[in-house]
């Protein structure tokens, strides 16, 4: 594993005190590894896992050479162009009920959809194209072509090939493939556990009486949800307060449990210095600037298991946690043990800075730890009903409703107070407008990238 000043200082243009975020996904690739550890789990509890190993198709699908229409086959080589040709029924194939007899030249076999072939055969003339008289069809000349409406043997899975590959998703699609199949059960690799607590004096529990000065913890609830959405078992530890005992206990017990931790607060400049303080004690953190609006603050980083150690909050932390990593990795084969070595993401407090810089960068190093290997759905492109200032050299990311204009083009406009508190703002945009690094201020028309939520949020 790399230490935050290695990658640092092989990364082209780090600036950890003005950050372009174009290179904070190529740091956290480096700053995080996979899990190894694998179970086996029915088809129903596979959705939204991650493959562990290739899934290799023990049979065909289709299995056999099939009829893609009702109608009537028989050998294409008889075709002649310009004639019409006219073959005797000499039977019938039903899915799921051949026809086994033998077919001569001048004959054919009515067939089903799904049916087998008949064996020599290979053509198959839709009913309704055909012309019948008792026995007899006739097919009109140059409608057809020899092999016309079958479907293949393995078209869509040859036997011995991967159906499904390490690393993939289980989507309802993927689900479907593996019954498909014939399988059962699925390998796919533990699931992820990140461990999230909000910090700050001002943020009150809910069921706390309202006080001056004080909000409720919105960010709890949007972290549990998004960290929920992923497929992560969520360590929730509620709210933490600006006190070294009390984040000391907290990170240890966060660091015992989980594979991440993820923070709320207290890492922007001028902030009481518990949080980041803390952070520097029990771990290797860098504490960034990102150029980007909203969510500039952001630490990130490992807590160390050597500095864990001598935590006088170990003892304690570790006897009211069960099924902890370390229980976890008892059963690891091998793999690099990362007890104790949890990857930190000290997220600003504003509850839209923590769902930008959450879906911006740690849901993809999330998604690497997970064991997936997708690539990052596409943006999409959408013209902008309304001018946007925008200052080069800093990132924004507006929150945006998509539509589809009239000529069934894509079209976006934004929700309008951009605050980095305004979270109403998030409830109401269908995604994200990302203007780049080096963009400057966008006009009425013109094209601007957007990150669709999708069912993430
Ligand atoms: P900070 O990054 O700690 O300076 O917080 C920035 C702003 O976010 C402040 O207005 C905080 O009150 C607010 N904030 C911090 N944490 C939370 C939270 N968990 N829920 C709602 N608002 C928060
Ligand atoms: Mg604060």
């Amino acid at each position: 594993m790399k230490t935050l000043e290695q990658i640092g200082n092989e990364l082209v243009g780090y600036d950890p005190l003005a950050l372009n975020a174009d290179l904070v996904g190529n740091f956290l690739d480096q700053l995080v590894e996979p899990v190894t550890e694998t179970e086996d789990v029915g088809i129903f509890a596979a959705l939204g896992r991650v493959l562990a190993a290739d899934i290799i198709s023990p049979v065909s699908v289709p299995p056999h050479d099939n009829s893609a229409m009702d109608g009537y086959t028989f050998d294409g080589a008889q075709l002649r162009p310009g004639s019409a040709l006219t073959l005797k029924v000499v039977g019938t194939a039903l899915a799921g009920k051949g026809w086994g007899g033998v077919v001569s030249a001048g004959e054919c076999v009515r067939i089903m959809t799904g049916a087998i072939m008949p064996t020599g055969l290979n053509t198959v003339v839709p009913q309704e194209l055909v012309t019948i008289a008792d026995d007899w069809v006739t097919v009109p000349a140059n409608i057809l072509k020899p092999g016309d409406n079958r479907r293949f043997q393995g078209e869509d899975l040859m036997r011995g090939q991967p159906a499904l590959q390490k690393g993939e998703l289980l989507t309802p699609a993927a689900l479907g493939l593996v019954a498909s199949l014939g399988i059962k059960t699925v390998p796919v690799l533990r699931r992820l556990k990140v461990a999230y607590f909000s910090t700050g004096d001002e943020i009150l529990s809910l069921g706390e009486p309202p006080r001056e000065g004080a909000v409720y913890d919105s960010n709890r609830y949007t972290v549990f949800g998004l960290l929920t959405r992923l497929g992560c078992e969520v360590i929730d530890l509620g709210v933490v307060r600006d006190q070294s005992e009390a984040l000391e206990a907290a990170f240890v017990q966060a660091a015992l449990q989980a594979d991440a931790i993820i923070t709320s607060g207290g890492v922007s400049v001028g902030e009481a210095d518990y949080t980041k303080a803390m952070m520097k004690k029990l771990g290797d953190v860098a504490f960034w600037k990102i150029a980007m609006r909203p969510g500039r603050p952001m630490a990130v980083g490992h807590i160390s298991r050597e500095k864990l150690a001598s935590s006088p909050y170990i003892a304690s932390a570790s006897s009211y946690i069960h099924n902890s990593k370390q229980a976890q990795h008892t059963h690891d084969n091998g793999s690099t043990s990362t007890t104790g070595n949890a990857v930190l993401f000290g997220l600003p407090g504003n509850p839209v800075a923590v769902m930008v810089t959450f879906l911006a960068f740690v849901r993809p190093a999330l998604l690497r730890m997970m064991g997936c290997t997708a690539s990052a759905p596409p943006l999409l492109k959408a013209q902008t009903t309304e001018a946007i200032r925008k200052k080069p050299g800093r990132t924004e990311y507006q929150r945006g409703v998509v539509s589809t204009a009239a000529d069934g083009t894509l079209q976006v406009k934004s929700t309008g107070n951009q605050g980095s508190g305004v979270l109403s703002s998030m409830v109401q945009a269908n995604g994200l407008i990302v203007l780049h690094h080096a963009q400057g201020n966008v006009a009425v028309g013109d094209a601007v990238d957007v990150m669709m939520f999708n069912g993430v949020i």
